[in-house]
C-alpha cells in the first residue's frame, strides 16, 4: 500500500537524543559502567576485562556491605531452592506466585522489625515508590512531609501519590515541627525520611523526628536501606539499635545491600501492611521475586540475626579507614556510619581520579555526580565492607595520597 501520510511533527527524535547525551558527556556526567565479574570466596575482589586481559580488581564502592552476597550458607539455600522448586516463581503473588518461602520470608522480616507484619517487593526501590505512591494516594487528602536528602525513590513514590508535599529541611525536626503545625489537623500526613543517607553517611535524629511526627498524629515512614542486616543486635537497623523501632510505623528496607541479594518490603501494624498488599499496583501486577532468591534472603536475615561478626568486622573498617583518611588529610564527609565519601568537587576530576585508581592501582570507586549528588560535591563513595582488610585500607589510602599528591588536588585541613 502506497502511504500518503502527511508528516505534520517533523520532531527530530535521534538528535535530541544525542545531543542530550553530547551535553552530558561535555558536562561530565554520563554515566559509564564498569563491568566485572565478582569471584566466589575472593571477596572483595572482581575480574575485569582490559586490553592487557584479566585484572584482579578490588572492589571499594559496593554496597554487598557484609560480604553476604558470597555467603556460602546463602548460596547453599539458593541451589537447594533451585533444584526443589526451580527456576522463576511462575506468576504474580495474587496469582500463582507465592511460595512457601516468600511466606517464610515476610514472617522473618516482620521479627526483624517487632513489627506484626511485612511485605515484600521486587526492589527496595519498588517498596519506596510504590507505598508512599499507594498510601499518598489512597489517604484522603494526605500531605507528605519529606526529608530535603531523601532517596530518588520515595521522591518518585510522592510524586506519584499526587499527594501535597511539603519538604523539611535535612534531618531538621523543628522544621518539620513548623510545617506541621500548619497543617489542618484534621487531614492525614505521613513524614517520610531515612535513617543512613545514602550518600552522605549521616543519621537521622530519628526520635526526635518521630515523637514530632506522632505529636501532629502522623504515619512515621522510615527508610532503612543503609540500616538494616549492619545495625541493631538483630539486625533491624538503627531504629532498633536506638531502641526506638516503637516509633516506626512503617519501616522499609531492602534485601539487595547487607543481605546480599535484591528485593525490598515494608514492615509495620497488620492493617496497614494489608491494606498496601491489598492496593499497590507495583506488588500486585508484577511477577514475585524467584524462590530462590526469596529463600536466600531467609538464610542471610537469620544468619544476621544471630552473628555479630560481620558487624563488628564492618564497624572497625569503617573506622580504621576513616582514622587513615583524617591522617592523610584527604578530605571526607564525618558521620558515624559506615559510608565514607571523599569530596572532589568537580565532575571531571572526580571521573580522572576513578580512572586513575582502576588504570594504576587496580582499585574500583565509581565516581558520584549531578544529579545523585548536588553540583560542586562530586565525590568518591568509600564502602568499606566486613571482609576488607586493614591491609588492603593502607593500600587504598596509599593510592589517593599519591593521586591527591600527583593532582595537586585540595587536603583537608
Ligand atoms: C539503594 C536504595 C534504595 C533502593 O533499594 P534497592 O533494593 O536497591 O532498589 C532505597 N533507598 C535508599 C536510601 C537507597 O540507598
Amino acid at each position: 500500500m502506497n502511504t500518503t501520510l502527511k508528516v505534520i511533527n517533523d520532531m527530530d527524535y535521534w538528535n535530541f537524543f544525542n545531543a542530550s547525551l553530547t551535553k552530558m558527556k561535555s558536562e561530565g556526567r554520563y554515566r559509564i559502567f564498569q563491568s566485572l565479574e565478582r569471584c566466589v570466596g575472593e571477596f572483595p575482589y572482581a575480574m575485569r576485562q582490559t586490553s592487557n586481559g584479566t585484572q584482579k580488581t578490588i572492589i571499594w564502592c559496593g554496597n554487598d556491605y557484609l560480604g553476604m552476597g558470597q555467603n556460602p550458607d546463602v548460596i547453599a539455600s539458593m541451589i537447594e531452592t533451585i533444584q526443589r522448586i526451580g527456576a522463576g516463581s511462575g506468576g504474580t503473588r495474587n496469582i500463582s506466585g507465592t511460595t512457601n518461602p516468600h511466606v517464610f520470608l515476610e514472617e522473618e522480616i516482620a521479627t526483624l522489625h517487632d513489627q506484626e507484619a511485612a511485605l515484600v517487593f521486587t526492589s527496595g526501590y519498588v517498596a519506596n515508590e510504590t507505598t508512599l505512591a499507594t498510601l499518598g494516594s489512597a489517604l484522603p487528602g494526605c500531605v507528605i512531609l519529606s526529608d530535603a536528602h531523601n532517596h530518588a525513590s520515595m521522591i518518585e513514590g510522592i510524586r506519584h501519590s499526587k499527594a501535597e508535599k511539603i519538604i523539611f529541611k535535612h534531618n531538621d525536626y523543628g522544621d518539620l515541627e513548623s510545617h506541621l503545625q500548619k497543617i489542618d489537623p484534621v487531614r492525614p500526613k505521613i513524614v517520610a525520611f531515612e535513617s543512613i543517607y545514602s550518600m552522605e553517611g549521616d543519621i537521622a535524629p530519628i526520635q526526635e523526628l518521630a515523637e514530632v511526627s506522632k505529636k501532629y498524629n502522623a504515619l512515621v515512614y522510615l527508610d532503612e536501606v543503609h540500616g538494616v542486616g549492619m545495625y541493631g543486635h538483630k539486625g533491624g537497623g538503627i531504629a532498633q539499635m536506638r531502641k526506638i523501632s516503637h516509633l516506626i510505623d512503617i519501616t522499609q528496607g531492602t534485601l539487595g545491600k547487607a543481605y546480599g541479594l535484591m528485593g525490598g518490603y515494608i514492615a509495620g501494624k497488620a492493617p496497614l501492611i494489608d491494606f498496601v498488599r491489598s492496593m499497590a499496583p507495583g506488588f500486585i501486577f508484577t511477577t514475585s521475586l524467584p524462590p530462590s532468591i526469596v529463600a536466600g534472603a531467609v538464610t542471610s536475615i537469620q544468619h544476621l540475626k544471630q552473628s555479630r561478626i560481620e558487624r563488628e568486622c564492618h564497624q572497625s573498617n569503617a573506622a580504621y579507614l576513616k582514622k587513615k583518611l583524617e591522617q592523610t588529610q584527604i578530605p571526607y564527609l564525618e558521620s558515624e556510619s559506615h559510608i565514607v565519601p571523599v569530596i572532589v568537587g568537580d565532575a571531571k576530576i572526580c571521573k580522572e581520579v576513578a580512572k586513575k585508581l582502576l588504570n594504576d592501582y587496580d582499585i574500583y570507586v565509581q565516581p558520584i555526580n549531578y544529579p545523585t549528588v548536588p553540583m560542586g560535591t562530586e565525590r568518591l563513595r568509600l564502602t568499606p565492607s566486613a571482609l576488607h582488610t586493614f591491609e588492603m585500607i593502607d593500600e587504598l589510602v596509599e593510592a589517593l595520597t599519591a593521586i591527591w599528591d600527583a593532582m595537586s588536588l585540595k587536603k583537608a585541613a
